[in-house]
């Protein structure tokens, strides 16, 4: 059974994508080792983005339990190293009028104040552990790119504030202009928070040594294997350099999970290739040129939505929808695609050349939420993954979720719908088809404006 969807360009963990992030993260030494010989914990953590590290911080910190973790990679080789830097409320694969249509009003209320804790605890975690992530913009721009959209945007206004209790703000398209930023796509926008932008490696780098600052060992370059169960309970967990025995195993993998280790993780996420492309700094002129003021994160209200955001050396970030097959000559094309739709939107900028592109992997769950538990067949086994592109505040909440459930012996007060693992995906090897019909079929529905 083969475990990957993609093309292997996409799982050389031996391999940093070289990112601005990457460029820019200065200090990155992590006192992580390789794993060699034979090790034993009480809580084993396969994977070391932001699920696996908050987990590891968490169970030492507040619990001090005996943890460590394995990472195929260096540490933040994966999506937490590489991702936009948005650390906002999101979370699910549909907009919030399709979750309280989907799930209800009451419990579209209950995750979202998730999501709004998610958002405070990564703040908490920068003051508290001196993690420094570089702080840029204080709030989110949903920015409209046809009037049509602006009346959802609207709509959108009304439910959070009045019944999801969030904070936000509406802006005419005049109104943003002035204060943000102007566009040949900008109808108005709404204003969300809490929400602010952060350099994301450096934040993974930060979490990774507070978690050793309080006790947990990390371990890089130690791809997992094989996962065995033992006849007396425990794990057993094989990289190509040694073994490790544990009591309970936290399986943090995310948009890059081997599903061959359990079959209980087969076909439960669809991984998405998200692309980003970083121009050389912009000039005074080239703001001005589109009235650019704001440092807020933002993203427009397309299905297939672009996100944006100035960086604090002026440089501009624009990221999207990847390719369906992670074959290098389509993540070439997938950089060209994106440069030419910057270019189209801010056309002021036609001149500006990119420096930076990357890609990597998010992941959707078959029930468009994030899934967050332990395996009804082993108690021993925890997990949560599938946060549809908006792991940063998520990933880290979900993994502190996972170290008190282990540390306290209780299951934490979760939002129902992210509890479980949440539906399977049918026909598991077809994935990838299901994901281009429905590229093709928001593409047209964006397209119609
Ligand atoms: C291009 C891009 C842009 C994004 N932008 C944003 C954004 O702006 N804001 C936001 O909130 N979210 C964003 N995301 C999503 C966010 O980055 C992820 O949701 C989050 O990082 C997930 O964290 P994680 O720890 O669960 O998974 P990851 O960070 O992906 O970590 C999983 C780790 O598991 C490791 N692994 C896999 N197999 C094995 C094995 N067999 N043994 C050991 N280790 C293994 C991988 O090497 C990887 O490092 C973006 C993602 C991408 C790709």
């Amino acid at each position: 059974m083969s475990d990957r969807l993609y093309d292997d360009n996409l799982y050389r963990f031996d391999t940093p994508q070289a990112s601005y992030w990457e460029a820019t993260a200065g200090d990155t030494a992590v006192n992580a080792t390789t794993l060699t010989g034979h090790e034993s914990c009480d809580v084993a953590i396969i994977g070391g983005g932001y699920t696996g590290l908050s987990a590891a911080l968490h169970l030492a910190r507040d619990y001090n339990i005996d943890v460590r973790l394995l990472e195929a990679g260096h540490i933040g080789w994966g999506a937490s190293g590489r991702n936009g830097g948005f650390c906002t409320m999101g979370g699910t694969g549909v907009g919030r009028r399709e979750l309280v249509k989907m799930v209800g009003l009451e419990k579209a209320r209950e995750f979202c104040q998730s999501q709004v804790d998610a958002v405070e605890l990564v703040r908490e975690i920068g003051a508290n552990e001196g993690v420094e992530y570089q702080t840029f913009g204080s709030a989110e721009l949903d920015v409209a790119h046809t009037k049509r959209a602006f009346r959802g945007l609207k709509d959108d206004h009304e439910l959070l504030t009045t019944k999801l209790g969030i904070s936000a703000e509406i802006f005419t398209a005049d109104e943003c202009r002035e204060r943000f930023f102007d566009s040949t796509e900008q109808y108005g926008a709404l204003l969300t928070r809490p929400t602010f932008g952060l350099h994301p490696l450096r934040y993974c780098l930060g979490l990774a040594n507070a978690a050793i600052r309080r006790g947990a060992a990390l371990h890089e370059r130690s791809e997992v294997l094989a996962w065995q169960k033992s006849d007396d309970g425990s794990h057993l967990i094989s990289t190509a350099g040694g073994t490790l025995k544990a009591g309970k195993v936290i399986f943090s993998t995310n948009g890059f999970m081997p599903e061959n280790l359990r079959p209980e993780f087969h076909a439960r996420t669809l991984p998405v290739i998200s692309a980003i492309i970083v121009t050389r700094p912009l000039t005074a002129d080239e703001k001005a040129a589109h009235a650019w003021i704001t440092e807020h994160p933002s993203i427009n209200s397309r299905r297939i939505l672009n996100y944006f955001r100035l960086l604090p050396d002026n440089r501009f970030m624009f990221g999207g929808r990847g390719n369906s097959t992670g074959h290098p000559k389509a993540e070439q094309e997938t950089y060209v695609r994106l440069e030419a739709m910057l270019k189209k939107i801010w056309p002021g900028w036609a001149g500006v050349e990119v420096e930076y592109r990357w890609h990597g992997l998010i992941a959707m769950t078959g029930s468009l939420v994030p899934s967050i538990g332990c395996l009804d067949a082993d108690d021993s086994v925890y997990f949560g993954y599938g946060y549809h592109g908006n792991g940063v505040n998520t990933a880290t909440w979900t993994g502190k979720q996972l170290a008190d459930w282990i540390g306290s012996g209780r299951m934490p007060a979760l939002p129902q719908i992210v509890q479980g693992m949440g539906r399977k995906y049918p026909l598991a090897r077809h994935r990838l088809k299901y994901l281009r019909a429905g590229i093709a079929l928001s593409s047209w529905l964006d397209r119609r404006g």
